[in-house]
Parts: C-alpha cells; sequence; structure tokens
C-alpha cells in the first residue's frame, strides 16, 4: 500500500541532520567512544522538590481526571505571580495565560490561530526548526530574517522589504537565542513593539531560555516593554530552568487575544496536562530558586571550559551571557556539515552543523553544554589534540 501524504507534511524542509546522524550510528556500531555536544537536553536530574510534589499529586485521585484544557486556575496564577516576582509584568490568569504541553507544542499551534494559506510569517534564520515548521504546516509562507554576528544577531527591521512587513501576519523571536546564544534588551524589543504596531504583526516571543544565564546577566521579558501585552505573546517552559523537558508543561502569556485563540484551538486538539505535572512545575516556579542558579553554575563552568579550550586553538569567541549552546564559525575551508563530520571522523565529539537551523546558520555550528563536566572536558582534549589549531 502506498498512501499520498497530504501537501502539508511533504511541504515541511528536509532533515538536515539525517547524514550526521547516519554516520554517527555508523561510529558507534565500529566501537567508536562517541561524544555528543549535538543535543539541547538538560543532563541533569528536575529538582527533588518538584518530583516529591509530583507524586504527592499523582496520588490525588482529584488529578486523576481530564484536566482542562487551557490548565488549572491555580497553574495560571502561579505563573501569573512569577511573571510579578520575576520581570514585574502583571498579568490576568484567567485571560493572559494559558497552559501548554510543552512551549514547542503553543509555538507549533499558534500559526493554526493566525495563519491561512499564503499568509507571510518572519522567522529568525538561524532559528529553533518549529517557527518555520508550524507556519509551513499551516500553509504559509515564512520569510527569513537574518541574524548576523555583525549585528549581534538581532535581525534589522528596517530591511525588511515594506510589502513584505505589510502582508506579514506574525513574527517569531527567540532571545536569550537558540542557536546564537545573543540575548536581546528592552530598546531592541521596544523596536520590535513599535514595528509590530505600524505593520499590525502579532509578536510570538519565544523566551526558553530567559532563566539560563551568566555572569549576573538577568534577561528582559518581552512583556515588560510598554505596549507589548497588545502585540504580543510569549512563551517559556518548566523545560530548561528546572531539568524538566521530558515532563511537557510550559505556558503562553500576553496578549489576551492571541491567548483566547490559542486556548480555544487546543481545546479542540488537546486535554491538557496531567494537573500533577502542573502541580510539579508550580513547585518549580514557586522555588526555592536556588535549584535554577546552581543548574546555571554548572553551565557557566562547562561554557568557560568549550569556549577556552576553542580560543586557546585559534577561534575568537566571546562567552555567550545566556543559554547553554556556544555558536562557533567554521575553519575556513569547510563547510558546516563537512567540519561536523571531520570533527566526528578524528575526535569523536558530535558537534551540530549550523545549517540544520537555516541557510545563514551555513557556515556555523552549535555546541551543547548539556555534558557532563568530565566528559566535555575529555571532548576537548580531543580537539586539541586530533583537530589542532586552527587559523580563520
Ligand atoms: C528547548 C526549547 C524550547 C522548549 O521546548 P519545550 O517544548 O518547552 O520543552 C523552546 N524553544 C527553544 C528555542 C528551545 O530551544
Amino acid at each position: 500500500m502506498r498512501f499520498e501524504q497530504a501537501k502539508r507534511l511533504k511541504s515541511l524542509p528536509p532533515y538536515l541532520f539525517a547524514r550526521i546522524e547516519k554516520l554517527i550510528e555508523e561510529k558507534r556500531a565500529a566501537g567508536m567512544d562517541i561524544i555528543s555536544l549535538g543535543i539541547g537536553d538538560p543532563d541533569q536530574p528536575t529538582p527533588e522538590h518538584i518530583v516529591a510534589e509530583l507524586i504527592k499529586e499523582a496520588q490525588n485521585p482529584a488529578n486523576h481526571q481530564y484536566p482542562s484544557s487551557a490548565g488549572m486556575l491555580a497553574y495560571r496564577q502561579a505563573v501569573a505571580d512569577w511573571y510579578a516576582r520575576r520581570f514585574g509584568v502583571q498579568l490576568d490568569p484567567r485571560t493572559e495565560v494559558v497552559a501548554l504541553i510543552g512551549s514547542k507544542e503553543g509555538i507549533a499551534h499558534i500559526s493554526w490561530c493566525y495563519l491561512d494559506p499564503g499568509d507571510v510569517v518572519l522567522v529568525p534564520d538561524p532559528g529553533y526548526p518549529v517557527y518555520a515548521g508550524g507556519a509551513i504546516l499551516a500553509g504559509a509562507e515564512p520569510y527569513y530574517m537574518p541574524l548576523e554576528e555583525k549585528r549581534g544577531y538581532l535581525p534589522d527591521l528596517s530591511a525588511i522589504p515594506t510589502a513584505v512587513a505589510r502582508r506579514a501576519k506574525m513574527m517569531f523571536l527567540n532571545y536569550p537565542n537558540n542557536p546564537t546564544g545573543a540575548v536581546a534588551d528592552r530598546a531592541f524589543f521596544a523596536e520590535v513593539v513599535a514595528f509590530a504596531r505600524e505593520f499590525n504583526i502579532l509578536v510570538c516571543h519565544d523566551a526558553a531560555y530567559s532563566e539560563v544565564t551568566f555572569d549576573g546577566y538577568r534577561a528582559p521579558s518581552f512583556l515588560e516593554v510598554p505596549g507589548a501585552k497588545e502585540v504580543g505573546i510569549e512563551f517559556n517552559s518548566a523545560s530548561k530552568p528546572f531539568n524538566m523537558t521530558g515532563w511537557r508543561i510550559g505556558w503562553a502569556a500576553g496578549c489576551a487575544e492571541a491567548v483566547e485563540a490559542l486556548a480555544r484551538l487546543k481545546s479542540n486538539l488537546d486535554s491538557g496536562q496531567f494537573q500533577a505535572i502542573q502541580y510539579a512545575a508550580m513547585a518549580g516556579l514557586k522555588g526555592p530558586y536556588e535549584v535554577v542558579e546552581r543548574v546555571c553554575a554548572v553551565y557557566r563552568e562547562r561554557r568557560d571550559i568549550l569556549v577556552e579550550a576553542l580560543n586557546s586553538l585559534g577561534w575568537k569567541l566571546e562567552k555567550p551571557r545566556a543559554t547553554f549552546y556556544v555558536w562557533a564559525p567554521v575553519p575556513p575551508g569547510y563547510t558546516s556539515e563537512s567540519f561536523a563530520e571531520m570533527v566526528l571522523e578524528k575526535a569523536g565529539v558530535v558537534v551540530t552543523p549550523g545549517n540544520g537551523y537555516g541557510p545563514r546558520g551555513e557556515g556555523y555550528f552549535r555546541m551543547s553544554l548539556t555534558v557532563d563536566t568530565g566528559r566535555l572536558r575529555e571532548a576537548m582534549e580531543r580537539l586539541k589534540k586530533n583537530v589542532g589549531p586552527v587559523r580563520f
């Protein structure tokens, strides 16, 4: 049997990591000890008080029935309280917060609320593949906004042709940024609000790494900027600050109109997340917040090990102030893929080719800090020994 797949599925961009994944499999099968810096998934466990809350709430039969798709009011209140404490942003938990089954779920589904076939959506390049993927599934056309090193990986809004801006219905942004590790300040967010007002664009800000920051840097929320709540919705989740990627719990907050649209769409698709998991995420948001500081301290140590090792080999990287990624140019003479393959062949270390995050990622590679510190040191030793100094 052969079933014709829907155009929407067939129109998704090709999966660019297939080649390197096949190569990794071959090397492993041949007995090579592979250290993967390719996966952005916290390696440390979920803090104990959060796990304890899950266990307690899982034993309460009141949590065994269908939850509400929008999330418990107590959960949405906990998100609103966290926004007030963390960012000084006031949110109405009834109308301005909706629970998500991980922020990826909401990021993919918001496109279904606002995009019709042929509509334009502004997407960062390089960027988290879900922005374009969700939009393409809804039939829309992504317009890629280049994120360039010389502009600190912030898009140049004035470079977006007016005709494109007029057609655009939504814009995705993500700071602190995956894959570049870049951060944005309130002045940039204010520019975005003005642009969104001028062209009537819904801003979808992905703040998944707002809590993964170093050296005293505190990432702002997009919603802190005056007028942001009228034009924007912000996505975040328990995944990164609390090592809870497997639990699937997040939220969207901001513009009431967009929150309502997303909640209504979701009420037709899912029945929400297990309430015991909502309680567990609430425990994370309520604290003790030192657990987040401890998580960040581990990433900071690893960041220093990695950046200092690469710089000793000829790179000139600045230490990223946020996220658990280091984004670096490939040496002259390589493409993203040929460099990743060479590093795998010679050192048994997996790095992610930058072109997997969009055309502008070509010429770069990404390394993730979510690997045991001892193994990361070992990976750096192998690069020094087997890849050697490079010249830019
Ligand atoms: C990890 C990550 C997320 C979070 O995904 P969840 O679905 O909440 O686990 C969102 N955006 C980016 C850019 C990420 O890297």
